[in-house]
């Protein structure tokens, strides 16, 4: 069984909920919407929150609280709640907690979902937000208001690899009594725990990383025990709970994360020294790169540098389309942090609904492709992006 004294790749592992009789070894799979009763007087207590016990699956479900309570401990955090999806994530822990009225201060690079929620959903309810960039730190003390309630970030950045001090934010958010909510979806639990630095909420889309080899959607919300309860409530109420299923994968995943994260990391850092000054590539980006405007900061709260790189192709969108066209192995898709190296153009797909200026605020160029860098062999992925880049001219 798990401790506190684990390292966190033994706890990826050995964190789980009780075994049934049967004594099964491997996560067992809990298809079941609801459980039994004892009697009439077991479920009156069990409604009556004076007896622990599952109920029924859209509040808890053993498969479910295992994936949890893995993220939990791997996160440094006191509870957790999974969700369907990453957006479900991101939008119970911000509508589970704030009211008509409240303000959140964000971080201008986010996930496209994540802006469409505070631009075209909460102003309908009354919820206000202001953009603020990362690299001036002045304007976010300037940008809190009497109704800010929370600060919401994403770092390192999708896709722009923007890094945020993580330290200097919780200090912040501790100065000023505000929340701090930390999508920690590009890190992963292995790399950077925002909790340590002071995250009141940490949220995860599954889907990527957590899951790594494409299979399921979902998410995960891990942090302070007074404001998880809250999520529950709003959770168990409104309906985004995960499947049984999803949350087996996820939590059998989880064991070999640490593993995979070391080698999305070490395939990126070579890959990001191999693509070096080639001939029509304008710039490479990645967050362990002594080039990464960031990167002592990034060395500071990361503890690899993750496995996405950005090239930004020097003749704009028509490059870029005839680099991604030109690929032969590295597939062209919108998700990330899969087994297979992925290429994605922000500007025309994950990014597309931004204006062109919002784009360029936040770095996202139309020369810039987003490389999800997997597991294949290093030299098969540089080849692939080296013949494709000599064909893009
Ligand atoms: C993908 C992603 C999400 C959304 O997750 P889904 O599982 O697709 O709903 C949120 N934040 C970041 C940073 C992401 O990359």
């Amino acid at each position: 069984m798990s401790s506190d004294k684990q390292h966190k790749q033994t706890k990826s592992i050995r964190t789980q909920t009780p075994r049934s009789e049967q004594r099964e070894h491997a996560t067992p799979i809990y298809m079941t919407s609801s459980f039994v009763f004892d009697s009439a007087e077991h479920a009156r207590a069990l409604f009556a929150n004076e007896e622990e016990g599952n109920v029924y699956s859209r509040y808890s479900n053993p498969t479910c609280d295992e994936f949890v309570q893995k993220i939990t401990d791997m996160e440094g955090c006191e509870d957790g709640i999974s969700t369907a999806s990453g957006m479900a994530a991101v939008f119970v822990s911000m509508a589970g907690i704030l009211e008509q009225g409240d303000h959140i201060l964000v971080s201008r690079s986010l996930f496209g979902s994540t802006h469409q929620i505070l631009t075209g959903i909460f102003p309908k309810w009354g919820i206000s937000h202001t953009y603020v960039d990362v690299d001036r730190p002045d304007d976010w003390e300037a940008a809190i208001t009497p109704d800010t309630r929370m600060i919401f970030v994403e770092t390192p950045s999708n896709p722009g690899l923007d890094i945020i001090d993580l330290e200097w934010l919780g200090n912040l958010a501790e100065k000023h009594n505000l929340i701090l909510n930390v999508d920690n979806c590009f890190a992963t639990p292995v790399l950077q725990n925002p909790a340590e630095f002071g995250a009141d909420l940490v949220v995860h889309s599954a889907t990527k990383y957590i899951d790594g080899q494409g299979r399921a959607i979902g998410g995960v919300i891990a942090g302070k025990s007074r404001y998880i309860e809250e999520l529950r409530f709003f959770a168990r109420h409104s309906g985004p709970a995960m499947s049984p299923f999803n949350a087996w994968i996820f939590s059998k995943s989880l064991e070999t994360l640490p593993v995979r994260m070391e080698k999305h990391c070490s395939n990126a850092a070579e890959l990001t020294e191999r693509l070096q000054g080639i001939p029509g590539i304008q710039k490479v980006k990645y967050p362990f790169h002594p080039d990464h405007p960031q990167y002592e900061l990034a060395r500071k709260q990361m503890k690899a540098g993750g496995g996405i790189v950005t090239i930004t192709l020097e003749h704009g969108y028509e490059q870029a389309s005839r680099f991604i066209d030109n690929l032969q192995m590295i597939s062209i898709s919108a998700n990330l942090g899969d087994t297979r190296t992925i290429a994605t153009h922000p500007a025309s797909t994950t990014h597309s609904k931004l204006t062109e200026e919002e784009r360029l605020n936040v770095g996202i160029t139309p020369g810039l492709v987003r490389i999800s860098v997997g597991l294949e062999h290093p030299d098969d992925i540089e080849q692939d992006i080296r013949q494709a880049v000599e064909r893009s001219f």
